[in-house]
């Protein structure tokens, strides 16, 4: 009998610290429990007492008491963080799969003789009218060069203020997060992974598989830099690169890079740049 009334004793004391606790703090918390609320609280309190403590000793936000439960954000409870740490093995995994499903597609072409010709294809992959062919000698660096990006400095020519120590901080982890992201392994590498098979005595002209999306990237900047030749099938002429017309258009927010024969075929269309919502100044 001695041990119950000890219990209610210290469930009471407790009951009554736990209301003081929120009669001293209820106007410095965001959103503060309501009387009626409390009162109920308090009450169960007298009876579960040992639960109060519990949930006191291992919650890290204390006010969460004292305030309404609606608002309370939930935990990072050891848990949580056992579970990111398997989201992030996980997710490496599956990224070794992907890379080791291309190597694999990669390694069952065929090999790659002195040519590579590009099918020019439109905005969603439809086949457009060009037909482009590049030797793989010159395909080679234009490769290397977009797997070994420039180092991109975000505020280069830009003045700051170096001694906020903060934002240098925030521009060093930005640019940072760019500069990693952009050495990833990317179609690139594996474009690059089939072309170093060429043989240069090996007198042949493969076409790149529809897979190598990424190509039309690679296949506008040869023309730009004035390498290769198009074969315009509405005109049935070879064109050397120099011929071709790079131009920029555009459509709702995007801007599109766009190669034209000199008869104004359009010859391959591609994503450039995606102006994300309203631009403002
Ligand atoms: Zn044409």
């Amino acid at each position: 009998m001695i041990y119950l009334m000890l219990y209610f004793l210290v469930g009471g004391l407790s009951s009554c610290a736990f209301f003081g606790y929120w009669w001293l703090y209820k106007d410095r918390v965001e959103n503060p429990a309501s009387l009626k609320l409390m009162l109920i609280r308090a009450t169960a309190y007298i009876f579960v007492w040992p639960v109060l403590y519990w949930k006191w000793l291992k919650s890290q936000d204390k006010t969460r008491f004292i305030t309404h439960p609606d608002f309370v954000l939930p935990e990072l409870s050891p848990a949580n963080a056992e579970a990111v740490k398997l989201n992030a093995q996980k997710a490496a995994l599956k990224a070794q799969k992907v890379q080791q499903e291309w190597e694999a597609f990669v390694d069952a072409l065929p090999q790659c003789g002195s040519h590579i010709m590009y099918k020019g294809t439109d905005i969603y992959g439809e086949r457009l009218n060009g037909r482009f062919i590049f030797e793989t000698a010159d395909l080679l660096p234009v490769l290397f060069d977009a797997m070994h990006p420039e180092p991109f400095d975000i505020d280069e020519g830009r003045d700051i203020d170096e001694t906020d120590v903060q934002a240098l901080n925030v521009r060093n982890e930005l640019n940072e997060w760019i500069n990693t992201n952009r050495k990833a392994v990317k179609q690139e590498h594996y474009i690059h992974r089939w072309l170093r098979t060429y043989d240069p005595a090996l007198y042949v002209c493969n076409v790149v598989p529809n897979s190598f999306d990424r190509f039309e990237y690679i296949a506008s900047e040869m023309i730009e830099a004035g390498k290769g030749q198009a074969h315009c099938k509405s005109c049935n002429t070879v064109y050397d690169a120099s011929d071709i017309k790079a131009v920029d258009g555009g459509q709702g927010s995007w801007i599109f890079g766009e190669l034209y024969c000199p008869k104004e075929h359009l010859l391959a269309r591609r994503k450039k740049i995606h102006f994300m919502g309203a631009i403002q100044n």
